[in-house]
């Protein structure tokens, strides 16, 4: 985050606020340097276990502490073989400002481990997340820190982790992790929430914009979790699914996804083949698999990046424009590369970060994590009016903070101040500690 950049931004917003300008540089400046590169703490552990030809594997798990200014860390874990510190780092530096921008009181972590589920089986899966667990349980805690989902970590993992920690901690606080199985302390929701919310924010971003998401066609990556609930409250919302991808390729589905599609999509993910072109293979007629290409290669109104960080580039997004694309909801973390998102802005592509378009995953585990420490659990209607009502709220804040001075608004300018003006103020107020 650039002090200057902000300023500058805000200068030409406020003109003549001195006393409020010189404020906020205060607040930046005396936060930026040490925040940007301190997580508060980092876990790095060895994690052995045995694969089912009876040989022992090693990996390493990470947890990143990143913020607790505003509530315990909280964040999910990623099972990628691309997991390094330095990209559990960056998710945890934005969840920090994602979390802020809930409303709910949560901090910010990110962790997980280089181990790669493609290929393995689910006894395998279970195994590498009870020896996870072994080392995990000393760092983790209701009040302390409550790790959840991300790539490759889903409702199946998020049990096996718990049945582990209860197991070996002998406390069956429902609060330790979120994205739990609805019998055993699971918010009613969870699983859709990621995607839901973003489409929510995506409503309010059309809206505010006079465009309605009605019959518009969304070419979305990806085809696990996030993509899963996106697709379906899409498809509820009278849009038109007509790409999802993966790493092998794009399926094109000019007709639009199906509901039996979408659940397809489950069985794809539990497969860990991670190949979309099965979706091909079940529903021949109805979606054509072209391998190697993205899912921006397809003409769309709505672009949704709901996979992996950095994939979708600048080309990406030129292809994305010339194709009579208007609209780009980054639903995965920091989707976008650099230079696909001054694109966007630049052409007058409508752009939102993934920090504010996908929150609604995290806000409901702060959901989850309400209904434990009361011990009840919420119907989805509740769930569900509460997950709008934050989304809303949010696009509330992205709009205060990133209206410009010609009236359009800059989501990534909003949402980086919202979030980082409520964490700097929690820091301040606490004391240097
Ligand atoms: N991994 C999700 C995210 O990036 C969810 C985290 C959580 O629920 O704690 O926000």
């Amino acid at each position: 985050m650039n002090v200057e950049k902000i300023m500058a931004d805000l200068e030409a917003k406020h003109p003549g606020e001195s006393e409020y300008l010189q404020a906020v540089r205060e607040v930046l400046e005396s936060i930026e340097e040490v925040y940007n590169q301190h997580p508060e703490r980092i876990f790095t552990f060895r994690v052995t276990w045995i694969d089912d030809k009876g040989e022992v594997q090693t990996n390493l798990g990470y947890r990143v502490q990143f913020n607790s200014a505003i509530g315990p860390y909280k964040g999910g874990l990623r099972f990628h073989k691309a997991v390094t510190p330095s990209m559990l780092k960056f998710l945890g530096f934005e969840q920090t400002f994602k979390n802020a921008l809930t409303t709910l009181p949560m901090g910010g972590g990110k962790g997980g481990s280089d181990f790669d589920p493609v290929g393995k089986s689910d006894a395998e899966i279970m195994r590498f997340c009870q020896a996870f667990m072994l080392e995990l349980r000393h760092n983790i805690g209701p009040d302390q820190d409550v790790p959840a989902g991300d790539v490759g970590v889903g409702g199946r993992e998020i049990g096996f982790l718990n049945g582990m920690y209860q197991k070996l901690a002998r406390q069956y606080h429902t609060g330790v992790l979120t994205g739990k199985g609805m019998t055993w302390g699971g918010s009613i929701l969870r699983p859709e929430a990621t995607g839901f919310g973003a489409l929510y924010f995506t409503q309010h971003v059309l809206h505010t914009a006079g465009k309605d998401i009605k019959d518009k066609k969304i070419a979305l990556s990806g085809f696990g979790n996030v993509a899963w609930g996106a697709a379906t409250k899409a498809v509820e919302l009278g849009a038109k699914v007509v790409a999802i991808s993966g790493p092998d390729g794009v399926c094109e589905i000019p007709d639009g996804i199906t509901k039996e599609m979408i659940d397809y999509m489950l069985d794809m993910r539990a497969s860990n083949r991670n190949k979309v072109e099965d979706m091909a293979t079940k529903f021949p007629g109805q979606a054509k698999f072209t391998a190697g290409k993205k899912a921006w290669s397809i003409p769309c109104d709505i672009a949704l990046p709901c996979a992996f960080q950095n994939e979708l580039s600048e080309d990406d997004a030129k292809e994305l424009k010339a194709n009579g694309c208007w609209c780009c909801c980054e639903v995965s973390n920091m989707g976008c590369q650099p230079g696909a998102i001054h694109f966007f802005q630049k052409n007058g592509v409508l752009f939102a970060p993934g920090k504010a378009v996908n929150a609604g995953g995290v806000a409901t585990s702060g959901l989850e994590m309400t209904q434990n420490a009361a011990h009840l659990s919420w119907s989805a209607k509740e769930v569900d009016e509460k997950l709008h009502w934050i989304m809303e709220n949010i696009h509330e804040q992205c709009v205060k903070f990133g209206t410009q001075a010609d009236g359009s608004i800059d989501y990534v300018k909003g949402a980086n101040i919202a979030g980082f003006m409520k964490v700097a103020q929690a820091m301040l107020e606490q004391g240097v500690i």
